[in-house]
């Protein structure tokens, strides 16, 4: 608070920025991410630089990506002369998918993630074919509860299976308010994703994902008639009759019943499915 005040800079609410200001939540982050000295590091939402810092220490080649241009100014400033960082100013949501394409796809995504597109960035990246080897990121609790989220449970969604398409989702530790300054009202959660090696693949992505987001758009209402709902929308069949009786068809050679609902079928069944 010191250090702003004496630069005249303030907090930026609308930029979801809360600091990690307890050293010992800081260490076990960085140390989750198993950095070897020539990993390759993304880190989303420096703030002021603390696990940065830290990143760098361990030999980590480290990109970060800060929208606050006071924050970018300060970067600049402490890591000048550390040759194994670099700054990507501006929106992440904006600058990833370039930087993908300058740089490739580093080994680890790091952040204290703001909260408010914590779940758009990792839903992004996954959808468009992105796989970091490590991910350690504390989000708002209730996203990491849908993300560790397992079938059959309130916070299995979409966002759940998307996740656990991709990666093998370990939740770490929760976060206090007390553990970041200002305090946040809500509670954190940090949590490690990492590759799986046999990711399941399956013939279309875009129609796994969509179908997923059609049988999870109404929670309440059975596979069937969501699917239904999926398959008029998409167009391959007129909506009543004809799309019911496609779909029928189709669950049936999946060897699902129709009455289940899309928070019983597990990623399997959706793969198969698409
Ligand atoms: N890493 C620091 C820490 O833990 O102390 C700060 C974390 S704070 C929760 C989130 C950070 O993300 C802030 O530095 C904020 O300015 C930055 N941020 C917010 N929205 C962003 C965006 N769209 N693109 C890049 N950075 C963003």
């Amino acid at each position: 608070k010191a250090f702003l005040d004496a630069r005249g800079m303030a907090m930026q609410k609308k930029f979801g920025q809360n600091f990690m200001v307890n050293r010992a939540s800081r260490q076990r982050l960085v140390d989750a991410l198993d950095l070897a000295p020539d990993s390759r590091v993304w880190e989303i939402g420096p703030g002021l630089g603390a696990m940065t810092d830290e990143i760098l220490k361990r030999g980590a080649k480290l990109s970060a990506f800060e929208i606050d241009r006071g924050f970018c100014a300060v970067l600049g400033e402490i890591f000048e002369d550390r040759p194994n960082f670099s700054l990507i100013p501006g929106d992440v949501l904006k600058n990833w998918l370039p930087a993908v394409e300058r740089l490739g796809v580093p080994d680890c995504l790091f952040g204290n993630l703001p909260y408010n597109i914590a779940a758009a960035i990792i839903g992004d990246m996954i959808s468009d074919g992105i796989r970091f080897n490590t991910v350690v990121i504390t989000v708002q609790k209730e996203v990491a509860l849908r993300m560790a989220a397992k079938p059959g449970t309130e916070d299995y969604s979409s966002f759940s299976v998307l996740c656990q398409w991709a990666y093998k989702v370990t939740p770490l530790m929760d976060l206090a308010g007390g553990c970041f300054w200002p305090r946040p009202n809500v509670t954190s959660k940090a949590i490690k994703m990492t590759k799986k090696d046999d990711w399941p693949s399956c013939q279309s992505p875009a129609i796994f994902m969509s179908i997923l987001r059609g049988l999870f758009s109404s929670r309440r209402k059975t596979i069937k008639n969501n699917l239904s709902a999926w398959i008029a929308v998409s167009g391959r069949a007129p909506a009543g009759a004809e799309a019911d009786a496609l779909t029928r068809d189709i669950l049936g050679r999946a060897g699902l019943d129709p009455s289940l609902r899309a928070e019983d079928l597990e990623l399997a069944n959706f793969l198969q499915l698409a």
